[in-house]
């Protein structure tokens, strides 16, 4: 079976540098806020165009610890995306604070800065865009708006690390970021990590402080906080992997670009090829033939009719696939109190049922990635031929 991501590989082409550096945490005796962490901090902060990182147990705290520092809660309205992992809204919901759902781009998958605006209200005190697969937002509008409105802008980072729009790195456009090292993540670890990014030196300190158990010093606590620090062994473990990670998400930019030419002629949606044009900026044209638009493809997803069916079918052909996501979340039991209804946000529903991501990490192979396509078109053809049997 080609699996839709292979973890295992990438630790043994790395294992003689990883296991170094395990061992040398383990040795160290400092297992919590070491030097590791510090250095990772740094690092990330420079990868992400932002002066301060501060590592968290996992993304979704990162999100959670972003809204707590910026005082959203009971009340207050956060406008996001449905089409995204329940993590985005988890962390909404946990401060206290109301989703409210913009849909989706059907191009990008990402929120439609277009329809923002109308759901501005006057409890919203947020902007939460997901740069979904990886494919970073439209965030000229986006900053626009938030600026307008005088809002906070806070990029769910989680699959985009690496990616760049207009020269600068997602993470960087916001008040902060917010990034999950999951394992299964263009940058993943052996468990759970996180890190938020900013260039706000009151929210780093606010974050800095909530991330454990919300004191400046030592045993002295002024509010309520978290207990969700980056571990050193992870820290340890990223700071090996992150020298290749610019590595591996050109190798998905690369494996991205022979699906799309490998699957043209299937009867399938392919992902839109947005970085040869970038987007549509208002910024004149000199600057619009100077954007630059580089995704680092998380997932390579594109639409198909009838997928569960597809999805079984390449599964018999020995190929992993799966629907990234299923069910929008404003039709998720978790938000039924928001009351919506199928029908809501159409173009979020019509992606949530099409959907389908193919497998997708740097190791790939050709050989692999040819059956994989082979597969598809193998599929798709049959099920026109049935299509005509039918009509
Ligand atoms: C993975 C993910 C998160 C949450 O990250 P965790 O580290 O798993 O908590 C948040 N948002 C999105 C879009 C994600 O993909």
């Amino acid at each position: 079976m080609i699996p839709l991501c292979d973890l295992s590989q990438q630790y043994l082409s790395l294992q003689d540098e990883i296991d170094a550096a395990l061992r040398q945490v383990a040795a160290s005796g400092q297992y919590i806020l070491g030097p590791h962490v510090n250095a990772l901090e740094q690092e990330i902060a420079e990868l992400c165009d932002c002066q301060y990182a501060v590592g968290v147990g996992n993304g979704t705290d990162a999100l959670q610890l972003v809204l707590r520092a910026l005082e959203i809660g009971p009340g207050d309205e956060v406008i996001t995306t449905p089409f995204t992992f329940v993590a985005t809204t988890e962390a909404i919901g946990l401060v206290g604070a109301k989703p409210v759902f913009v849909d989706i781009d059907p191009h990008t998958y990402n929120i439609d800065p277009s329809a923002i605006e109308a759901a501005i209200t006057s409890r919203t005190k947020a902007i939460l865009p997901v740069h979904l697969y990886g494919q970073p937002c439209d965030m000229v509008p986006l900053v626009e708006l938030a600026n307008r409105y005088h809002l906070a802008l806070v990029e769910d980072c989680a699959q985009a690390i690496g990616a760049r729009y207009l020269e600068r790195a997602v993470g960087s456009f916001g008040v902060a970021g917010c990034f999950s090292f999951f394992p299964s993540k263009n940058l993943g670890c052996m468990g759970d990590g996180g890190m938020i990014t900013t260039n706000d030196r009151s929210l780093y300190e606010r974050v800095e402080m909530l991330r454990r158990h919300g004191g400046k010093v030592k045993y002295h606590h002024s509010e309520l906080g978290l207990n969700s620090r980056l571990d050193e062994i992870q820290a340890a473990l990223l700071r090996v992997k992150l020298k290749h990670l610019d590595a591996w998400n050109t190798r998905r930019r690369a494996i991205a670009y022979r699906y799309n030419e490998l699957l043209a002629d299937a009867d399938v949606v392919l992902p839109n090829e947005l970085d040869a044009s970038g987007y549509e900026v208002p910024l004149g044209e000199e600057a619009r033939q100077n954007a630059l638009l580089i995704p680092v493809y998380h997932q390579y997803t594109l639409q198909v009719e009838r997928r569960d069916e597809v999805a079984q079918a390449l599964r018999e052909r020995g190929v992993q696939s799966f629907p990234y996501y299923p069910v929008p979340l404003h039709l998720q039991e978790v938000h039924a109190q928001l009351g919506h209804r199928p029908g809501d946000i159409p173009v979020a529903e019509h992606v949530a049922r099409h959907c389908l991501s193919l497998p997708m990490f740097p190791e790939l192979t050709d050989r692999q990635q040819q059956h994989v396509a082979d597969a598809l078109l193998a599929v798709t053809a049959n099920r026109q031929l049935v299509h005509a049997a039918a009509a």
